[in-house]
Parts: structure tokens; sequence; C-alpha cells
């Protein structure tokens, strides 16, 4: 395996490169703000925006209640909505089936 960056050859569990540092083997992943659907307790927004913003869920929720109640209901709740309707849900994870193995005693 080869360094795609500076062309340094690596071994085949290597993950960074020493030369260069440039990340191999893993796609980077765009970061996406979804909803969660692990952690939702409504429509899994705040859960969404902690994951986004690496913060705590709860935190996250708090800043949510609170803010709605200073600013009145309205805004926040709109917002909530709004998010709930333009924010993609993440995911479906489908349940991995094992497959069957001829039991052997
Ligand atoms: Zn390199």
């Amino acid at each position: 395996m080869y360094c795609n960056a500076c062309g340094k050859a690596m071994a085949e569990d290597d993950r960074v490169c020493s030369r260069c540092g440039n990340m191999v083997g893993i796609p980077p992943t765009p970061k996406k703000l979804i909803r969660s659907r692990a952690e939702r307790k409504i429509a899994g927004v705040c859960a969404g925006l902690a994951q986004y913003f690496n913060l705590d869920v709860l935190l996250v929720r708090i800043l949510c209640v609170f803010l709605t109640a200073a600013t009145g209901v309205c805004p926040g709740v709109v917002t909530y909505m709004l998010a709930w309707i333009i924010v993609p849900s993440e995911p479906e994870l489908k349940p991995v089936v094992a497959a069957q193995q001829p039991v052997t005693s």
C-alpha cells in the first residue's frame, strides 16, 4: 500500500502516513446535520444538533427548552418544527440477520 499524497510505501494496516500525515484507507466522512434516531425524544432535532456540534444531548435540550421559554413558545416551537421538516432523519439501521450456522454438537 502506498500513500495517496506522497507515494511512500506503507504497511497494510497503517492508517496515517508517517512522512506526510495523510490519512489512508478511511474516506473522510463529511459532517452532516441529521436527526438522531437512537437518542430522539420527539424528532431527534436536539440529539442531531448535539452530535453535529459535539455537545452533550442534555445540554442542548436544556438550552432549547430555555430558549423556547425565554423567547415565547412561538419562535422556539416553530424553529423546532422547521428543523423537523428540513433536517433529514438518520437512516434506519436494518438489523443484520446472522447467517444460519448448522448446529454441530
Ligand atoms: Zn504520505
